[in-house]
């Protein structure tokens, strides 16, 4: 029997190869444990233009370098790689079946690190703006690098008003771009970011992108910002586990334990795919504490001296 991953019988098998199921790879062969990764290749993290909170990074990293550097260090521990779409996993008594790309695998359990995908405003000039900092998808990620900048909140007013008001820490020139014409001014939230000095602009504008800066252009005319965050909602991942029955928010995130077992035994998620902070520390931290209950759980395998 291998031991690195591609035995008959997997201990753990991971979907997803983002920061989450990386590390979990890395803890789990550590502790000598068989698992495979399986990853369509379509993290979130390719996103990032420079992540300055990433921990151990004190001049920034790229989301694409950061992965390379996870994936090499899975891979050091001899972690194994199937670049596929999990379509579908079956319980098959206490163990379970992946089903992808017409063959199959089995683990004793499965961890998913499927993540979440960002509704983006429908333009072909999204990937490069996001790639220039002048559209900035995640407050908490960068909104430090945004400080004292004119910044824009894009999305329906019920919904970024709120945004508006965290980003008044972050500087005194903030607008909502609303889509809609809905503006209730007894909202509380909506009080709430007038109240802390947030502007709004004319609704149902045009967000454009004119090779540096986001743009809003309205009957009234074209306002220019050096950031604009969209706040359009977001796809979960959690098809997978929804087929299984596990237990769900209402926004179709997963719910997990404190050591992230799912309601399915022998389940596991972790990161973004989970009901919390979408970050890459709180991956990690998720990735961390799942590969260790799951190595605790699974049968103890006695170490024969080797040779
Ligand atoms: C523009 C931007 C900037 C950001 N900046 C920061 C930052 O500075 N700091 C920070 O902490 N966070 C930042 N984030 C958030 C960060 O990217 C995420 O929190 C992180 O990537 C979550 O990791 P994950 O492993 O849970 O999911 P992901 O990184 O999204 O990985 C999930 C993986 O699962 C794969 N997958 C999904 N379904 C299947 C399937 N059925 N079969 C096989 N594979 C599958 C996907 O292809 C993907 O590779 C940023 C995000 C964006 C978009």
């Amino acid at each position: 029997m291998s031991d690195s991953g591609a035995d008959d019988l997997l201990d753990v098998a991971i979907v997803g190869g983002g920061p989450a199921g990386l590390t979990a790879a890395t803890y789990l062969r550590r502790f000598h444990r068989s698992c495979a990764v399986f990853d369509d290749g379509d993290s979130r993290a390719r996103w990032i233009p420079e992540s300055n909170n990433c921990p151990g990074f004190p001049n920034g990293v790229s989301g694409v370098e950061l992965l390379l550097r996870m994936r090499r260090q899975a891979g050091e521990f001899d972690a194994h790689f199937e670049p596929v779409r999990v379509d579908s996993i079956e319980r098959e008594g206490e163990n379970f079946v992946l089903n992808a790309d017409g063959r199959q695998w089995r683990a004793r359990s499965v961890i998913l690190a499927t993540g979440l995908s960002d509704k983006l405003p429908d333009a072909p000039w999204v990937e490069e703006a996001v790639a220039r900092h002048a559209l900035r998808l995640c407050s908490i990620c960068d909104a430090y690098e945004a400080t004292d900048t004119r910044i824009g909140v894009y999305g329906l007013l019920k919904d970024i008003a709120s945004h508006g008001t965290f980003l008044r820490s972050y500087s005194e020139h903030v607008w909502l771009l609303p889509i809609d014409q809905d503006q209730d001014e007894t909202d509380e939230a909506l009080r709430a970011a007038l109240g802390a000095g947030v502007e709004v602009l004319p609704a149902g504008g045009t967000l454009g992108f004119d090779g540096e800066r986001c743009t809003w252009t309205t009957a009234e005319g074209t306002s220019v910002f050096d950031s604009v965050y969209p706040y359009l909602g977001c796809h979960t991942s959690a098809g997978l586990a929804d087929a299984l029955g596990v237990r769900l928010t209402d926004g179709g995130e997963i719910v997990v334990d404190r050591n992230q077992a799912t309601s399915v035994p022998g389940l596991y998620a972790i990161g973004d795919v989970v009901s919390g902070l979408n970050q890459i520390s709180v991956a990690v931290g998720q990735a961390a504490l799942a590969a260790t209950r799951l190595h605790n759980q699974l049968p103890l395998v006695p170490r024969a001296q080797p040779g």
